[in-house]
């Protein structure tokens, strides 16, 4: 039975669906699974991780830890990983783990695989799969060396399980000694989008240039609605000022793994491809027959999105209110 160590994520007092996968793969391994908490007034969502099959909790609150930084977070977890010496430890491919790992993998001076899409357990060890060469390609990566074996993996890669009520975590009161601290977050601006955010969720409407103004987004917004869905774009139609930056899905935007991914208007570009390719299902709609999104495409319409997007919607609000 390896030891298990896994970065817990909040936000606004909520944990992240991407933490409770990992402390679900770990623990149906039959592992020992320890989870950090860091925040201020979140030990109560100490509780929810033991649900999901964590053995301890350590939680650590305060005032600097309000707000994610690398080096307030890094100070609590790597002494906390020394005095555990876990085999593994598990961080969510999100923009706060990409920050983190790397750099608790630095102050361990061992090895970090990022970005993996697959996660295998083999005793004390994990052997993880990752994409390549913009997702054209996966490899497979087996850590050297006796130190932890630290792994970032894509959200949604594994699957949620259900949460059991009957389980519970010892909680851990840890007091973090911080020292002088270079940076500190003040305050957060949020962006007015009340939607999900693309990495987190199961069902992805995307749109490319061809939606043509940012006001035109309106009817993925009216899907997306029906949906429960997260709104992303193509670069081409960031670029053009259509919608923000945090929605960009491809490679120099965000990577999604969401089990449904509908790409309206969207050529297929390589560079898209490679941030929706592990989508678990794609629907391309393009008047283009030979556009490239339908090669990666399981279902294809073609016809003009301004007509197929409106008519989705009411099928969808049929089926939901039925
Ligand atoms: C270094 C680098 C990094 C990049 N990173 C990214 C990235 O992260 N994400 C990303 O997306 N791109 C990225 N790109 C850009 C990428 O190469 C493409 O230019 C971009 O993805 C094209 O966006 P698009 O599909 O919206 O636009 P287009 O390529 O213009 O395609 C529009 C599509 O819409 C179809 N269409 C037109 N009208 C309609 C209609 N009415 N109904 C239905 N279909 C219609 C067309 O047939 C066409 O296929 C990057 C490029 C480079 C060089």
């Amino acid at each position: 039975m390896a030891k298990v160590f896994i970065i817990a994520e909040q936000r606004d007092g909520r944990l992240k669906k991407s933490t409770f996968e990992l402390i679900g793969a770990a623990s149906s391994a039959g592992h020992e699974t320890h989870a950090v908490l860091l925040g201020e007034g979140v030990s109560g969502l100490a509780t929810e991780l033991g649900h999901y099959g964590a053995k301890t909790v350590h939680v650590a609150e305060h005032s600097a830890l309000k707000y994610y930084t690398s080096e307030a977070y890094s100070q609590v977890i790597v002494p906390l990983v020394k005095s555990i010496s876990p085999h593994i430890i598990l961080g969510s491919h999100s923009p706060t783990g990409r920050d983190l790992m790397p750099r608790i993998a630095a102050q361990l001076e061992t090895g970090l695989a990022s970005d993996c899409t697959q996660l295998r357990f083999e005793g004390n060890q994990i052997q993880v799969r990752r994409p390549v060469y913009a997702g054209k390609a996966t490899v497979e990566v087996e850590f050297l060396g006796n130190g932890p074996k630290l792994a970032t993996i894509r959200p949604n890669a594994l699957g949620i399980p259900k949460p059991n009520t009957g389980l519970s975590a010892t909680v851990v009161q840890i007091s973090p000694h911080l020292g002088t601290l270079r940076t500190r977050v003040l305050d957060v601006v949020k962006g007015s989008s009340g939607r999900p955010d693309v990495t987190e969720a199961s069902i992805v409407v995307s749109g490319g240039r061809s939606l043509k103004s940012a006001e035109n987004f309106k009817i993925l917004e009216d899907l997306a609605d029906v949906l429960g869905a997260a709104v992303g774009a193509s670069r081409a139609a960031v670029d053009a000022g259509f919608r923000p930056h945090r929605d960009q899905v491809g490679q120099t935007g965000k990577v999604v793994s969401p089990s449904l991914y509908l790409a309206c208007g969207i050529s297929g570009a390589i560079q898209h491809l490679a941030g929706m390719r592990t989508s678990k299902v794609i629907v391309a709609i393009n008047t283009d027959p030979e556009a490239p999104i339908f090669e990666l495409a399981d279902y294809g319409i073609v016809g003009d999105l301004f007509t197929l997007v409106p008519l989705l919607q009411e099928e969808f609000k049929k089926v939901k209110e039925n």
